[in-house]
Formats: structure tokens, sequence, C-alpha cells
């Protein structure tokens, strides 16, 4: 008897059966555009394994103009048709099933041939887009059916039209960005002919025994964005268009309201996609912020929707939903919804991984087999890095001894997890806990390793971590480390500077002015970011805006580097960091001096002109070193060892490195 009856309730969509109510939703992972197609098919072909129902991919262009960025993959030629099939043969193969996303990015496409409704540039793009006249809409509508003709040709078992994040189909149905006075704009009956008639041409291209998907903007939380009324209009006429499911879009890429990243509580939005139930008879999906079994029973039992899709999750553990299935739940990598290694990397040009999982995208090329020749390994530190490589060591067979010298594992996650807004932390180092206990490595917790302990072991690997950098200001010897702060050895007083603006730095100052955490508590987190009711106000923006909690302390974060803090913070989340401070009347200051420290506060000069920072507390986050004080000893020795995470290069460090390096250097063991 599964824990998640619900969950794995089969769902009849007519002429198929789907065996679960999970989806696993698209992500854009850059797999298609490297042309390895062995390398996208493992990818699919691994989850398909790993028991989700049903898979969307990333976004395909129906065509040239509409890609998201030129060059982006889609269904052109009779080669990509070939290609896709390879994908659909494996998710068969392996027992799954897959639709493809066709996703017409309309004023988002990043290039000068973009086309939209209307020719208003977008926010978040340099690039003015051509209105359409009415043969370019036909031909639009033409070529999203014809890629839904070329997706049942390559096998899939269906495709999701993209109708929400603010993409083409979403800028004809509101008035922010529609402002055509034919037949495609005016009223909304007239807005929504586009979306509609998408609709009404894929099926008729593609037959009933095809499963469609629409997925649709239930709030978009941009402003003029559409009232509820409009939402459930459109919801019945995408069903009588030809619809199989409804899944749940939230927020257009443009809006300032975080949706998807780790701060937003959990099922942050599972209210929105609730108030759709019972407005069609088709199936709807939830979606945004769900990452356990536990999270996804819950929102079908409370009737939310009537399946679930995660995304990231199945980056994180391609067998989750097996792994809910046999009860195993502790066991499933969770998705921290950090963003560091998918979506930061997808806006960087990169391929998408998973900080947790480097092997996500990388299923080819980081094989994890039984090692040949099993050793002995001593693994020193058991803080991301050396958690990482501990337990790939010990999965492929090696005895794995594993020191640390505090009282539990973790390492720097212990500190990131009191950060409000990090609460995700806690998972991963309980996930960690539940791995370690399962393999069959010796912990050896409060043990400060020595030389001696590490002899006999074939060999030894130092993941040390760090060490906070010391930055040498008169009269510092009372200011406390973040260390300090974060641990609860040392209270920071009412007004506190904060020396360094690294991600530290900037989690310090978070962690300083909130009394709670936002993240853990819905209503408080709605009323932070102004996220209204979509009944009450179009694209549920609250009439009276963002409405912060008073900052617990009065903080000012400073930097030496000219410029505004946090440019450095990562790429689709920084923002939300530095609106979260200035939503705390926190003070950012760049090209500053630091002089001394004194009762008074924070001498420093800006521009050439002393000033002081009054403050109770100086907390310093200046950056970190490595910290391996077994390196020269072992060294001396003739032992031959290896530094991985912190101990080997501080600067730059965060967990994905560290995961990702650890991974990677037992997989060669
Ligand atoms: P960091 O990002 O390198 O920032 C160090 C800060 O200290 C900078 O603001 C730097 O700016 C300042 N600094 C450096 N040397 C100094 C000195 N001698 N005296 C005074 N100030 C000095 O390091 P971090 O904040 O310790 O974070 C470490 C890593 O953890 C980050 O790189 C990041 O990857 C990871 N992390 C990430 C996040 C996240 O949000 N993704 C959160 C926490 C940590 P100036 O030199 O301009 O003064
Ligand atoms: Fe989730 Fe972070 Fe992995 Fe992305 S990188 S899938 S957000 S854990």
């Amino acid at each position: 008897m599964t824990p998640y009856p619900n969950l794995f309730r089969p769902l009849d969509l007519g002429h198929v059966t789907l065996p679960n109510r999970v989806l696993m939703g698209s992500m854009h992972t850059g797999l298609e555009e490297t042309g390895d197609w062995a390398r996208v098919a493992e990818f699919y072909a691994e989850r398909a394994r790993g028991g989700v129902a049903l898979m969307v991919t990333g976004g395909m262009a129906p065509n040239r103009e509409g890609g998201v960025f030129p060059g982006a993959a889609g269904l052109y030629s009779a080669e990509d048709i070939a290609n896709h099939a390879r994908v659909t043969g494996a998710v068969h193969e392996a027992g799954g099933r897959i639709a493809m996303q066709i996703l017409h990015a309309g004023r988002y496409a990043y290039g000068p041939n973009c086309v939209a409704p209307s020719p208003i540039k977008s926010p978040i793009s340099p690039f003015p887009p051509q209105e359409l006249d009415e043969a370019g809409i036909e031909k639009q509508i033409a070529d999203i059916a014809t890629a839904a003709t070329r997706a049942r040709e390559a096998g899939y078992d269906g495709v999701e039209v993209m109708g929400s994040e603010g993409y083409f189909l979403n800028q004809f149905l509101v008035t922010h960005t529609n402002k055509r006075q034919d037949r495609w704009g005016g009223s909304y009956e007239n807005r929504m002919r586009l979306p509609v008639e998408v609709v009404r041409r894929v099926r008729e291209a593609v037959g009933a025994d095809f499963i469609v998907i629409y997925r649709l903007s239930m709030i978009d939380l941009v402003p003029n964005g559409s009232t509820w009324e409009e939402v459930v209009t459109l919801a019945r006429a995408v069903e009588a268009a030809g619809a199989s499911i409804l899944n749940t879009g939230i927020g257009w890429h443009e809006a300032r309201i975080p949706t998807i990243a780790t701060s937003v509580p959990r099922r942050a939005f599972a209210w929105v996609t609730r108030k759709l139930m019972g407005e069609v008879a088709i199936p709807i999906v939830t979606s945004n912020r769900i990452n356990t079994p536990e999270v996804a029973e819950a929102v079908l039992v409370e009737g939310c929707a009537d399946m679930v899709s995660m995304a990231r999750p199945f980056l994180a553990d391609p067998h989750f939903v097996a792994k809910a299935q046999r009860g195993a739940a502790s066991r499933i990598a969770p998705c921290i919804a950090c963003n560091q290694a998918c979506l930061d990397h997808t806006f960087s040009g990169k391929l998408t991984s998973c900080l947790v999982n480097p092997r996500a995208c990388h299923e080819t090329e980081l094989v994890l087999a039984p090692a040949k020749n099993p050793i002995s390994l001593a693994v020193v530190g058991a803080g991301p890095a050396g958690l990482a490589a501990a337990l790939t060591a010990a999965g492929r067979g090696h005895r794995v001894t594993l020191f640390e010298k505090a009282e539990q594992i973790g390492g720097q996650l212990n500190l990131a997890r009191q950060i409000p807004g990090k609460e995700e932390f806690h998972g991963l180092v309980a996930w960690f806990e539940a791995e370690l206990a399962a393999s069959g490595i010796a912990l050896r917790l409060g043990h400060d390793a020595t030389v001696e302990d590490l002899e006999g072991f074939d060999r030894v690997i130092l993941a040390t971590g760090v060490t906070p950098r010391d930055p040498r200001i008169p009269g510092q010897d009372n200011a406390p480390y973040y260390t300090d702060i974060l641990t609860g050895r040392v209270t920071a007083g009412d007004r506190v500077a904060v020396v360094g603006a690294g991600g530290i730095g900037f989690d310090v100052a978070e962690f300083l002015v909130e009394d709670a955490s936002p993240t853990e508590d819905l209503p408080a987190w709605r009323a932070e970011w102004g996220v209204g009711d979509p009944e009450r106000t179009r694209g549920g923006l609250a009439a009276e805006g963002p409405q912060p909690a008073a900052p617990a302390r009065e903080v000012t974060l400073l930097q030496r580097k000219d410029g505004r803090p946090g440019r450095g913070l990562g790429k689709t989340t920084g923002w939300i960091h530095r609106a979260t401070l200035a939503k705390k009347r926190v003070e950012m200051l760049g090209g500053v001096e630091y002089l001394r420290i004194d009762a008074d506060g924070l001498h420093i000069t800006r521009d050439g002109e002393p000033a002081l920072i009054a403050a109770d507390t100086v907390v310093l986050c200046a950056g970190q070193e490595p910290f391996r004080p077994l390196a020269a000893e072992l060294e001396a020795l003739g032992v031959t060892f290896d530094v991985i995470g912190g101990a080997d290069v501080a600067a730059e460090l965060d967990a994905k490195r560290a995961i990702d390096q650890g991974t990677r250097l037992a997989a060669k063991l």
C-alpha cells in the first residue's frame, strides 16, 4: 500500500490511462541544441524508468521567428523528426510517455525577427517585435499545427501548447501587450481568439487519440493581466476546442514577483489552480514549488488539482516517483529550488544540470559504474564535497570511512539552512543523512581526523572546507564573523553593519532583517510581494501593492568594489535578494574603504569622504579561505591525497561546485 494513494491513482484520459498523477513539467535543458540525440534520449528515458506518468519536453519552436533564441530547437526537417523519434522510442521502451511542448516566444524571442500582436517591446528583451498582420497570424497558427503533426510523426504521445508565462499566446490575451483593433484584439472574445484557434487547429491536425495539454496562465502577476472571469472563459473555450489537459502557468517572465525560487513557499500557488476545479471537465494540473511526495499528495487530497506537475525535482532525482511508490521518500534527492545549476545555467547559455545531482543532463558522460578494484578510502569532512565523494565512492563499491569533526554532517549547509528563505537546505541535509545511513559508510562524527587516522587507507580525500577570511580591519577584535551570527553564538544588536556583500553578506543581511521567515508563512509571503487574488484584481496583483513587514534591524551592507552590491548573485535569483533587502530598507553601499571599528560603529571612506556607519554590531562576511590543515603533514609523509571543495579553492565556492567536484573525483576512483 503506497503512502500516497491519490498520487498513485491512475488517470483516464479516454484513449490512454496514465498510471499516476505526476507530470514532469517542461524544462529547457539545452540538450537538444547539443545535437547529441543519444544524450537527449537517455535524459528522458532515465526519467521514464523512474516512473513519472507523463513528461513534457523543453519548448520546441514552431518556426524561426518564434524560437526563444536564434537556433532554438524545433521540428523543421525529416532529420529533426528522426532525431526526436530516437527520444520517443527510448521513452516508450522504458515504459514512459512523453509530450512535446510547442513554445512560440512572441516578443520574448531573443532576436530581431520576433513577432507579437502589437509592436511593444518587453522589459526583458532588447528587441522590439514586429506587429503581425492577418496573413502573419495565420502563418503562426499553421506553423504551430504543423509542429504538432510532426510531433505525432516523431512518436510523441501528445503536445503541450505553451499558453502562459507571457509567451506569444499569452501576449494576445491581455491589453498590456495586445493593442489591436481587429478581430484579434479589443474585446476578450477577440483577444482569446488566437489561443483558442491554435488549440482547435492542433486538435484537428493530430486527431482524437493524442494528448493536447494547454498551459494556461492562471495568474499573470503583471499589470492589466487577465481577470479570473477571463481565465475561466478561456479554460472553457480551450476545452471546447479540444484540449485534453489544462496545465497551470504562474506569472509572466517579466513579473517582479518570484514564482519558483527557493524563497517562494512550497505549493504557493496551488490555491490558484484550485479555483478552476469544477469549471471544466478535463483534468487540471497544478504546479510551482511542489517538491516532495507529501506536498504533491496534499494538493491532490485538498482538491487543488487532478494532477501535479514537477519539473526541477526530476533533475534532482529521476526516480522521484518510483521511490515515493515504494515508500522510500527519504531517499529522494530533493530539489532545493536554488536554480543554480538549472535556470542560471540556461540563462548563461550553459547546459542545464542540478546542484544536488551533477548527473542531470550528463547521464551518458558522468557514469557511475561499479569499481573494478574496490579500495579503502578515507574522506575527511562531511560538507557537500566530502558527502558527495564518499557516497559516490561507496555506491561504486569502495570501502569508505568519513570523518567529520562536528557532531553533525552538512558543513556549510548547516549555515545556509539558518537563512530565512533557504529552509530547503534542511531537506538536503536530511537526504544526505538518509543516504549515509543506507550506504555502509563508516561515519566518524565528532572526530577531528589526524594523520595517524589516515594511515593505512589506500586513498585519502580532504574535504575540510573553508575558514572565514580575516579582513584585518583595525579594531575588529570583538566583531563577529558570519559563522558566529548564523550559529547563534553571537546575537546582533539593533543596528548592524555587514562587511562584504557576496552571497554570504546578502544571506546574513536577510537573516538579520527577518523576524520570521515568510517562506514558512504563505499569507505573510503574499503580503510581502503583493500577490493578490485574481478574482479581485487583474493579474492577481494586490491592489495595495507589496506590504513587507517592518525590518527586525537596521542593516547596512557594504563592499569595496564600486557599484551596487549584488551583481555577482545568481542570474535568476539575484534580483529577488536585492528586492528583499530593499523592501527591508537595507542600505547597500559600494566603493567603500574600511578604516576602523569602534564603539560607535564602522568608520569608512566613501568617494574620498570619511563617514561613520553607526552600528552596535559589525559582522564580517569578507569571503573565505581554504582550510586544509592536514595537507602539509600528509605531504611530508609522502601520502598521496586529493583536495576537493572549499579546501581546494574557496573563491566562488558553492555547494554546486563542491558536489560536482566530489562526485566527479569519486566517479574515477
Ligand atoms: P564572496 O562572494 O567572494 O564575497 C566576499 C565579499 O567580501 C565580497 O563582497 C568582497 O567584496 C568582500 N571582501 C573580499 N575580501 C575582503 C577583504 N579582504 N576585506 C573586506 N572585504 C572583502 O564570498 P562569500 O559571500 O563568502 O560567499 C562565498 C560563496 O558562497 C559565494 O561565492 C557563493 O558562491 C556562495 N553563496 C552563494 C549564495 C547564493 O545566493 N547563491 C549564498 C551564499 C553563499 P569587496 O572585495 O568588493 O569588498
Ligand atoms: Fe533544483 Fe537547484 Fe537542482 Fe535546479 S539546481 S534542479 S533548483 S536543486
